[in-house]
């Protein structure tokens, strides 16, 4: 077999054979075919996508590539959710514990930010001493005795799709579906799971601007699950405005232990309640919908879910005094608020932008090497359709030096204000499931 030849039949859009591309992606690992030659293929990808069986065979590939975590003498469920990333979107940190409590096991395997979306791994390392770098066998005992762990990946899950990834990264092939969708399927695999729950989505703040590709990236997503006897569900949530108020790693640790007791902005706590239901459906540990969200609920309420959060901070070296007392998190040097120019309705918050400026006050990196500044942020006191009166603050800007005068700037055009009402955007636009 030639890989040239594999190269040019897909340029020309024919569909490739299993060996062919288990033959691409072995000789790739095993240095055979050089960068260029695989940056040749992704691009072919990109332009062409794959059909069903493509898709499911890469995942397949990038998923063996390395260890898949298992998980031998567990009696619960296993079941993880999955976030396309947004910005303000820290449900997972919440939802793992709150799952957890309701007697499903979460080995959740997670994401730095980059770019305008944060990650789940730099909130947590705001609380000091949290690590997410435990060894896959701390990571197995963890989750059997507590239900939860949050950690990073480690080189040995799914190194394949590392590799593609940096390559994607630097071809402009990140943005092809099958790409994504067996990147993401290939290493929430390897957790050694049960069933999935994909929060997929759409709107400004989203990778996926367009509710149609959303639904495209969800269903193959679910394909992929399906194709691998696993249960998925995806739900298409809205990102055109910040999930909750808060933005910025310390400050969205403080929203997600107000979560963890049943508080928090609506649109935060409906969320964790969705997801979890899906998780608890998966799990088999309710029968509907509200019967799981009436699960989720109680667990945040009760306080138990607060408890399993405070032994996973505990057991990952977390210093749990900050999460009993948040006022304790380091606050920013400068607390500045943005007033609204104008009475009227809240008619958009551009999450990209808002992110873009959080992350220009050093809550996020643009490069690997950048360090995260964990008390800096935004606070939003308003959410889209909310009415609104002149010099009313909307925001409040929690930062140091780094950045200030431009994320200011950016975070003031990024809402606008209509002088007629406006709904408040639904926040599940629907669901894709390999169960009905
Ligand atoms: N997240 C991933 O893990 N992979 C992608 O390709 C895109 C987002």
């Amino acid at each position: 077999m030639q890989v040239i030849e594999i190269i040019e039949k897909k340029r020309d859009n024919r569909p490739l054979l299993k060996k062919e591309l288990n033959f691409l992606i072995d000789s790739f690992l095993d240095g055979f075919v050089p960068d260029y030659q695989m940056s040749a293929f992704l691009m072919a990808v990109y332009i062409h996508g794959m059909n069903e069986e493509e898709t499911s065979w890469l995942t397949d590939l990038m998923l063996h590539s390395g260890k898949v975590i298992e998980h031998p003498y567990h009696q619960r469920p296993l079941v993880d959710k999955h976030s396309t990333g947004g910005v303000g979107d820290k449900i997972s940190i919440a939802l793992a514990p709150a799952v957890a409590a309701c007697g499903i096991s979460v080995p959740m395997i997670s994401g730095r930010g980059l770019g305008h979306t944060g990650g789940t791994l730099d909130k947590l390392e705001s609380i000091p001493g949290f690590s997410c770098d435990l060894s896959i066998e701390e990571f197995q005992n963890q989750v059997a005795s507590i239900g939860c762990a949050i950690i990073g990946q480690t080189k040995d899950i799914a190194p394949a799709d590392k590799r593609l990834y940096a390559l994607r990264d630097v071809t402009g092939t990140v943005a092809s579906i099958p790409l994504i969708a067996s990147s993401i399927m290939s290493k929430k695999m390897a957790e050694g799971l049960d069933a999935l729950v994909l929060d997929v989505k759409f709107g400004s703040g989203a990778f996926m601007a367009d509710l149609t590709r959303a639904k495209s990236l969800a269903q193959t997503m679910v394909g992929i699950g399906s194709r691998l006897g696993k249960k998925v569900t995806a739900c298409l949530t809205n990102m055109d405005q910040p999930l909750g108020v808060m933005i910025g790693n310390a400050l969205e640790i403080k929203e997600s232990i107000d979560i963890l007791k049943g508080k928090g902005p609506s649109d935060s706590l409906a969320l964790t309640l969705e997801l979890g239901a899906e998780m608890l459906i998966l799990g088999n540990k309710a029968s509907s919908h509200e019967e799981g969200k009436n699960l989720v609920k109680d667990a945040l309420t009760s306080g138990r879910a607060f408890d399993v959060f405070v032994r996973m901070v505990k057991a990952q070296g977390g210093d749990i005094s900050y999460v009993l007392e948040p006022d304790r998190f380091s606050k920013a040097k400068h607390c500045i608020s943005i007033n609204a120019a104008t009475t009227g309705f809240v008619q958009s918050i551009d999450s990209r932008a808002i992110g873009i400026a959080v992350g220009m006050l050093g809550g996020g990196r643009f490069t690997l090497n950048d360090t995260i500044a964990p008390e800096v942020g935004a606070e939003l006191k308003i959410k889209i359709g909310d009415q609104v009166l002149e010099g009313q603050p909307i925001c409040m800007i929690h930062a140091d030096q780094r950045g200030l005068d431009e994320a200011l700037l950016r975070i003031s055009h990024a809402i606008t204000i209509a002088s007629d009402p406006v709904p408040s955007p639904v926040l599940c636009a629907g669901r894709i499931s390999t169960i009905h």
